[in-house]
């Protein structure tokens, strides 16, 4: 089983999309993505817009492969939309993928109308590869009741939760539950779970002190859950803001398991962009009107995304590869002779899942014309 996180708010954008590829099988869970409208009566910042429109492209493409699609809920940050915002993933980008794939799905019940409205146009598209798949089972995967969007009686709705188990190892999506509900901790205890990927508790939204009960209840559901899990990986509403941040690293320290985000799952420095926001706009000023000149086509967000990555390394808020100064893929990139992908994707963040990095800590000969997933190219010298 390998576990791909493609959009979580420690990647730089909201979702909790995943894939996990099994044996005759690609499943892609909650292809969907958002920035998160307004924080601090700031819209995403355009440096926050390129990195989102790097995760838009790797779900498409994960989508290309996919044999079995999930769909937690209707929430737009988990969801392809008929009527997308700017930065959110369109139905029409990926209806053809989504067509050739057997659709594991939420129902309608417990939903707001908006949701509900989601889920049949999805439905309706789709039909006939769509299953109804709450309290499922089918071959390895395994599908939840429907259970509290956070705690029970949430005016946000409910979501299904995935188990899928292959040769001995089992891994569970836990998209929006927030750690807030006993029941559902309960739940995903007795699946007996190797790995959880779950959405922690949004602390941005708890600044009156008649929160102190949420945020007790999900700290000890977070260290009750971990007892009973090898690697807990919390991410999505927790990693909003810095006190999210601080939270998981106390976690961290707290528990007797591994606790993890997103970015640490993937071994490579988080992006807490939606965190940032407010440093971001501090440090790269957008004029008026950016936003609305993007959502006509007037404007492009190059600019943002080199002076972006540029203050991120500057400010130290993240570390570029040991190796980045003298790696000959900075050298491509700097001669305008390689696509910023790879530096951004792999040395900006240091990503140790990196085939050149593995070989030169290992002391192995690799080329130079070797890019950071193992693959040469021959226009490259
Ligand atoms: S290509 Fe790999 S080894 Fe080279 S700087 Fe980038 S991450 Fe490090």
């Amino acid at each position: 089983m390998i576990i791909k996180i493609l959009s979580a708010e420690s990647l730089g954008a909201r979702g909790l999309s995943c894939s996990i590829m099994l044996k005759e099988r690609n499943i892609l869970i909650d292809p969907g993505i958002a920035l998160g409208w307004s924080r601090h009566g700031l819209l995403p910042h355009p440096f926050q817009v390129s990195v989102g429109t790097e995760i838009r492209q790797t779900i498409r493409e994960e989508l290309g492969n996919a044999t079995d699609v999930i769909f937690s809920h209707y929430h737009g940050d988990h969801c392809p939309l008929q009527d997308p915002n700017p930065y959110q993933l369109g139905l029409d980008d990926v209806k053809d993928s989504l067509s050739r794939c057997r659709i594991w799905a939420r129902g309608r019940g417990n939903a707001s109308p908006t949701q509900q409205r989601r889920r049949d146009e999805l439905a309706g598209l789709l039909e006939n590869r769509w299953h109804e798949a709450e309290g499922l089972r089918q071959g390895p995967l395994e599908f939840s009741l429907p259970v509290p969007h956070g705690q029970l009686g949430d005016e946000r709705g409910m979501v299904m939760m995935s188990r899928i188990k292959e040769d001995g190892a089992t891994f569970v999506h836990a998209s929006d539950i927030q750690l807030l509900d006993k029941t559902t901790i309960a739940l995903i205890s007795d699946w007996k779970p190797d790995i959880v990927l779950a959405s922690g508790p949004p602390l941005y939204h708890y600044s009156s002190p008649s929160f102190q009960i949420q945020r007790d209840s999900a700290w000890k559901n977070a260290l009750e859950l971990s007892d009973n899990t090898g690697t807990l990986i919390i991410d999505h509403h927790l990693l909003r803001s810095e006190e999210g941040i601080e939270w998981l690293n106390k976690l961290k320290n707290a528990a007797a398991n591994r606790i993890l985000c997103a970015a640490d799952f993937m071994e490579r420095e988080p992006l807490f962009l939606e965190a940032w926001r407010n440093e971001l706009y501090e440090l790269v000023p957008v004029p008026g009107g950016w936003h609305d000149d993007y959502r006509d086509g007037k404007t492009e967000i190059e600019r943002y995304r080199t002076a972006g990555w540029r203050v991120l390394v500057s400010t130290g808020k993240i570390k570029p590869c040991t190796w980045y100064t003298c790696c000959p893929i900075k050298r491509y990139t700097d001669a305008g002779n390689l696509e910023r992908y790879w530096i951004e994707r792999y040395c900006l963040v240091s990503n140790r899942r990196c085939v050149r990095y593995r070989m030169e800590e290992e002391g192995r000969y690799h080329p130079d014309n070797m890019l950071p997933d193992g693959k040469t190219r021959e226009d490259l010298f």
